[in-house]
C-alpha cells in the first residue's frame, strides 16, 4: 500500500449510494439476528444485554440491503465507531490502532503523544453526550408521577 493509498482511504467518505429505506425489523427478526452471533457484538464480541442495534454488514449507505442476511447485532459503541467505512477504511483502521496500541504500551514518544490525544478526544465524545442528553430531556414531556 502507498502513501497516496493510505491518503486517499483517509479521505472524507464520498457521498451515499444508498436512498432507499434503512428498514425496520419485526421484533422476531431482532431475535433471529441476534442468535445469529449467540447475543454477542459482531465486532468486539461483548456480550449484548438489552441495548444493541442491527447493523448493517453491508453499509446501508454503501448499498447495503435492508434484509435479514444482511444485518448481524453490534453494540452501539462499536456500531458509532465502525459508521458506514469501506472493508478496506476499516482494516486500515484496526491497522492503526494496532500500532498505536503498541506505541502506547512500549511508552514511544508517539506512544506517549497519542495517550493525552484520545484522552481528549473521549473526553470531548463524553461532553457531546451529555449535552445531547440533556437537551433530549429538556424536550421530554413532564411526567406524569412527580407533578399535581
Ligand atoms: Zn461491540
Amino acid at each position: 500500500m502507498t502513501s497516496q493509498e493510505i491518503r486517499e482511504l483517509c479521505a472524507r467518505p464520498g457521498k451515499s449510494t444508498n436512498n432507499g429505506s434503512r428498514g425496520r425489523l419485526s421484533r422476531a427478526d431482532r431475535a433471529k439476528v441476534l442468535r445469529k452471533t449467540g447475543c454477542t457484538c459482531h465486532v468486539c464480541g461483548e456480550h449484548l444485554r438489552q441495548k444493541w442495534q442491527a447493523d448493517h454488514v453491508v453499509p446501508h449507505k454503501l448499498g447495503g440491503a435492508a434484509a435479514l442476511d444482511n444485518y448481524l447485532p453490534i453494540c452501539r459503541e462499536c456500531n458509532s465507531l465502525r459508521w458506514f467505512h469501506s472493508p478496506e477504511v476499516i482494516r486500515l483502521i484496526m491497522r492503526l490502532g494496532i500500532y498505536a496500541k503498541l506505541e502506547i504500551r512500549n511508552k514511544t514518544q508517539l506512544g506517549e503523544h497519542l495517550l493525552p490525544l484520545l484522552l481528549k478526544r473521549l473526553e470531548t465524545k463524553d461532553r457531546r453526550r451529555t449535552s445531547r442528553q440533556a437537551a433530549a430531556n429538556r424536550q421530554l414531556p413532564p411526567t406524569s408521577g412527580g407533578e399535581r
